[in-house]
């Protein structure tokens, strides 16, 4: 860290947000619309912050098992002894492998469609609408959409609603890949503790991963809890066959476009430019939003620091440098490709088709 890269945090920070009204006033309506997924998530992985909602997410898992799990897969890779040093899983590296095991295998259920209490099935339930959740301050799940559908067996009415609150999804353990991650992503920061960083990632064709930040190897870590994936980012394109247009990841403090890490195939990359009008709308956007979530960063979480020098430096550390070493570049090692099966795992094989995930 030198003192220019100190000077140029604090120049991020002091961008004057009168530049950005006009730009703001000046968008299209489809660009509104596009860059409303950057705004609705940008403040995303806030909400694993909150000490009392990890002790409740390690309460509600066995970490006995996983610790145990960390121990062996530890002992199957010094057995193996086949990869370098540099690719080697440390221990905070395998909790994380494990505890993907874990939330797939043992927690989280996949929901295509909920099942009819009285039928105890889900074969002849059909969606009939959707209607809005009650408003948040009401409501400590915080659901979003509530899903209605009807068991035309029994004429049962069922509804399915859309919960936000990750703590609710430590009760429900239920849901699609929005509910999955969102859960997945408190146990992990919970575990791992409130030190270490993860990120939301959104892709604008409809699914959701995560990532966390490696020390040991020094990057950031693609991670799909549906799939029980593990550094493996080109599971979309190459795997599932999954064609994209946009990727962004949400951290603590920064939004990035990371659709250069996660589209890998150029035939699977959708047409930008059919959604946003130019790439100076998503440059400026980004600017402006990276502005206003370093201010947040800067006055919230910052302000147990006095000194200013001090405030900067760290701002500079925790957000700045992790954001700008990211898009000079850095080394991916992928998931061996043989030990994943083809497809989408998540969710009915007629869905996965009809979503173009199905790998073929
Ligand atoms: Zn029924």
């Amino acid at each position: 860290m030198t003192s220019s890269d100190v000077e140029h945090t604090a120049l991020l920070l002091s961008e004057p947000a009168s530049e950005y009204s006009l730009f703001l006033s000046s968008l299209s309506d489809q660009d509104k619309q596009f860059l409303g997924l950057v705004s609705s998530n940008a403040d995303f992985v806030y909400k694993y912050q909150n000490p009392l909602s990890h002790d409740l997410a390690l309460e509600s898992i066995d970490l006995e098992k996983i610790y145990e799990g960390v121990e062996r897969r530890e002992q199957e890779q010094e057995e193996r002894g086949d990869q370098s040093d540099k690719e080697k899983l440390d221990f905070q590296d395998l909790v994380v492998v494990e505890l993907l095991h874990f939330f797939r295998h043992s927690f989280f259920k996949w929901v295509n469609k909920p099942e009819c209490p009285h039928c105890k099935s889900d074969e002849n339930i059909q969606g009939v609408g959707v209607t809005r959740g009650p408003p948040a301050s009401q409501d400590p799940d915080e659901v979003g959409r509530i899903e209605i559908y009807k068991c035309t067996k029994c004429g049962q009415q069922v509804t399915f609603p859309r919960i936000n609150n990750p703590v609710s999804l430590l009760r429900t353990k239920e849901g699609r890949c929005g509910e999955w991650v969102n859960c997945f992503m408190l146990l992990l920061q919970a575990t791992l503790g409130a030190d270490v960083q993860i990120r939301y990632i959104v892709n604008y064709e409809d699914h959701v991963w995560c990532e966390y930040y490696s020390t040991n190897l020094k990057r950031w870590v693609h991670l799909d809890p549906c799939e029980d994936a593990f550094d493996n980012p080109t599971l979309y394109c190459e795997n599932w066959g999954k064609s994209m247009s946009w990727v962004f990841g949400f951290g603590l403090g920064y939004v990035v476009d990371l659709s250069d890490k996660y589209i890998t195939k150029p035939d699977k990359q959708l047409d930008k430019w059919a959604v946003v009008s130019h790439p100076s709308v998503v440059r400026k956007y980004l600017e402006y939003t990276n502005n206003q979530l370093l201010k947040k960063y800067y006055t919230e979480r910052l302000n147990g620091i006095r000194d200013e020098a001090s405030r900067l430096l760290a701002l500079s550390e925790e957000v700045v440098s992790l954001k700008e070493n990211e898009l000079n570049g850095s080394p991916t090692r992928t998931a061996n490709k043989n030990d994943v099966p083809k497809g989408r795992q998540s969710g009915s094989a007629e869905w996965t088709k009809t979503r173009g995930e199905a790998g073929e």
